[in-house]
């Protein structure tokens, strides 16, 4: 590799260093292709800040580091043969351990038997002998003594960088690639995207400068000064091109959705009448705000986040009960349009469109909406894969029937049908609609942000929708003004009044029995039973401490065998196809089946009131967050409900952390508490935020969310196109694809 002079920071690695196939691959796989890239290429940690341990020490669960001999190295099959691993047995004074890597066999050979090594990695345990699953392991020349390594020597150790390895491509390869490139100088050719005034103002680091301090730090505290930019920078980001998709959304006129002013309230307070309760003040106050935000020629972009159970059918169903009765006649269109020809298009009712993730909760709402619409003169359709209903129907008053799908198109196209309800089959392109001015997305977190723009573009004519997500994710705050950077929260933290509590209760190995008893007497009363266990069918042996978590199928066996004989039990997750699951779903929903052996992914949203029970395995893999939203499922019903966590860790800390779902309030609390304890990592879904491990370090520091907030809304606030700012539209439209969504 040459020197400044010679390379750019777009050159190809390949041509800059030599490779072998393998080391080509391994970049090909990281997506690591051209110079700057490597550059970018953070470290996740440095060295090993964990002490040398005996091995007679290690302790479940912990992270060491182990200095020793290595007896034996192999590789192995696992698991009914699937999986290829690797295992090294290392001795030391004081015992032996095994380090094994699953799906990774090449790693036995890293070091040969009879040398020397250092591993390191958390420490499991099988059958009560402690391992250690999927570490790092590194020839060294001397053995490294436990409790004696000098504070030099630590040092040292403390800030060596590690990366993201692969196969053919260590820690060490990239440590030096990069070390050669920064020497080169080509770090000092790339353009700083953060403003020097925000570098200045909040004392971070210049990107060449946070460069040199993140892959060869000199002190722990450059290090850390870099990381701290890099994940600012990765929050400005967010927030800047949320923010700006938010500017630029609203900058398109939305119609004024404004009931006949002497009439104002009452058509709203009519429709409340269908319900067969009263609206909780959380629910009062959630449609006063989307109300206010549609009377408004500005679309709303708003999205309402409460936990399962709180009620936001009701408050969707109110607010488009509010649309479909604003009249033609009544409807102010914004001043633009008042003076062009396109008023002229605009005649005709508006029309709503309300989208959810899986066909049996589009039906769902379907059947509700029918319920609260009928008599209304209104008619609803729905759109799925398979197939389309509409309500009412010519022929049969109470209920819909089949329509083809290009009827319901044409229909929704001249805008006779007002409310359309459907799964993503409602954002395909033939989907057209006359006067679409509320999009409705429910369970919002489960569609990418592409998804909700792609829906709320729906639309003819050139006025854009008024846009309500919805969601029952409980996120922590810093995390929600993250991510949700271009749309107003309303939180609806008020549970409908008279819903007991799910009793709770955490479950060790021994009080297995005297659960099963006491499930059978509730389902022998008429109530049925969700079990839910981490995993499908085998186990994944790449999850660090996950071997001896159960799986769907192999519960459903078990229980089928040994528990419950006589009862009915059902399977879904994820990769039975639709068709079985909905079946499945149904006969859950009408009561055939009594168990339901399920994945924690599966139907969320999905309403089975005589479900009271749940009892989840392996409590101890799943956040905490996710598992009061897992316990939710059970709260839709007047009979009390019953939430059992089983776990088989004797940890203190983990039953501890168990034990909060027992005092918590609701799903944000429980949010925070997992955040602050176990890591953002812990929330579920972490991929699909789109944000990086860095990124999300920031997500735990409010003051530094804040900051890139603020950043971003001022510097859009003066230019709202970023025309001055054209190192952020760079780096903004360069940013633009990489947010993958699961
Ligand atoms: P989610 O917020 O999870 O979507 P739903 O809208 O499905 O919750 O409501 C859950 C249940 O609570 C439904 O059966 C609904 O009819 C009922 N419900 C909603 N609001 C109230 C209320 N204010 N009082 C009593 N029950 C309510
Ligand atoms: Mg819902």
């Amino acid at each position: 590799m040459g020197y400044i002079d010679e390379v750019n920071p777009d050159d190809l690695i390949e041509e800059n260093f030599r490779l072998n196939d393998g080391q080509k691959n391994g970049l090909k796989k990281l997506g690591l292709k051209i110079l700057q890239d490597l550059l970018f290429y953070l470290p996740s940690r440095y060295g090993d800040a964990a002490e040398v341990k005996h091995i007679a020490e290690v302790k479940t669960g912990e992270r060491v580091v182990i200095s020793g001999r290595v007896l034996k190295n192999e590789t192995k099959k696992a698991y009914r043969k699937k999986i290829l691993m690797a295992e090294v047995t290392i001795e030391d004074d004081t015992g032996r351990i095994k380090a094994v890597w699953f799906h990774q066999p090449y790693m036995a050979k890293k070091v040969a038997e009879g040398n020397l090594a250092k591993v390191s990695g958390i420490i499991a345990a099988r059958k009560g002998k402690p391992y250690i699953v999927n570490g790092e392991i590194e020839e060294v020349k001397e053995l490294e003594l436990a409790h004696k390594s000098s504070l030099f020597g630590r040092d040292i150790i403390t800030r060596r960088p590690i990366y993201g390895e692969t196969k053919n491509l260590s820690s060490i390869w990239f440590r030096h690639a990069i070390k050669k490139i920064i020497r080169s100088g080509l770090h000092k050719k790339l353009i700083d995207p953060l403003p020097i005034e925000t570098l200045t103002r909040y004392h971070l680091p210049s990107l060449k400068t946070a460069l040199v301090w993140i892959h060869c730090p000199k002190r722990d505290d450059d290090a850390l000064a870099a990381r701290k930019r890099f994940a600012f920078e990765e929050v400005f980001f967010i927030q800047l091109e949320r923010q700006r998709a938010r500017l630029e959304y609203r900058s398109n006129p939305a119609f004024k959705v404004c009931p006949p002013v002497s009439n104002q309230g009452t058509e709203t307070k009519r429709f409340l009448e269908k319900f067969d309760f009263k609206l909780t003040g959380a629910q009062e106050r959630a449609i006063k705000a989307i109300l206010k935000d549609l009377s408004s020629d500005k679309p709303m972009t708003r999205l309402l986040e409460g936990d399962v159970g709180s009620g936001k059918t009701a408050v969707a169903a109110t607010v488009t009960s509010a649309v479909v009765s604003a009249r033609p006649d009544s409807r102010a269109i914004s001043k633009v349009f008042d003076q062009t020809s396109e008023t002229a298009l605009l005649s005709g009712p508006l029309q709503i469109a309300y989208m959810a993730p899986t066909e049996i909760l589009a039906k769902q709402h379907f059947e509700s909406f029918i319920k609260y619409f009928r008599n209304l003169n209104v008619s609803i359709a729905l759109i799925t894969g398979s197939g389309c209903l509409k309500f009412p129907s010519k022929t049969d008053p109470v209920r819909p029937t089949n329509i083809s799908r290009s009827q319901l198109l044409k229909w929704v196209a001249n805008g006779e049908i007002q409310i359309v309800i459907g799964t993503h089959a409602l954002i395909q392109k033939s989907v057209k609609f006359k006067n679409l001015a509320l999009v409705i997305i429910d369970e919002q977190h489960r569609f990418g942000v592409e998804q909700r723009f792609k829906l709320a573009h729906k639309t003819i004519n050139s006025i854009v929708p008024h846009l309500l997500s919805m969601t029952a994710t409980p996120i922590p705050r810093t995390l929600a003004l993250t991510i949700y950077g271009d749309l107003d929260l309303t939180l609806l933290d008020e549970m409908p009044p008279g819903r007991k509590e799910v009793a709770t209760e955490i479950v060790l190995p021994v009080g297995r029995g005297r659960i099963y008893e006491s499930v059978r007497k509730k389902i022998l009363e008429g109530r049925q039973v969700y079990v839910i266990c981490p995993r499908i069918d085998e186990p994944d042996p790449t999850k660090e401490l996950a071997l001896n978590a159960k799986s769907v199928k192999e519960e459903a066996k078990r229980l089928k065998k040994d528990i419950f004989q006589d009862i009915e039990i059902g399977v879904v997750h994820g990769n039975l196809n639709p068709k079985n699951k909905d079946e499945v779903m149904k006969k859950f929903a009408e009561g055939k089946i009594k168990i339901l052996v399920a994945t924690s992914v599966i139907e969320v949203g999905v309403n089975v009131p005589n479900a009271t029970v749940i009892l989840i395995e392996g409590a101890e893999r799943f956040g905490l967050a996710q598992l009061h939203q897992l316990r939710g499922r059970v709260l839709r019903s007047e009979h009390q409900a019953y939430c059992y966590v089983f776990t088989e860790s004797k940890n203190e800390n983990t039953l501890k952390r168990l034990l909060a779902l027992k005092q918590a309030k609701n799903g944000f609390e429980l949010a925070e508490l997992d955040m602050m304890q176990r890591g953002i990592g812990e929330l579920g879904g972490k991929r699909q935020w789109g944000i990086s491990d860095l990124g999300m370090e920031a997500i735990k520091n409010i003051k530094m969310v804040e900051a890139a907030r603020a950043e971003a809304t001022e510097i859009l606030s003066h230019d709202p196109k970023l025309e001055n700012h054209l190192a952020l539209l760079e780096k903004l439209s360069a940013r633009n694809n990489p947010v993958h969504f699961e």
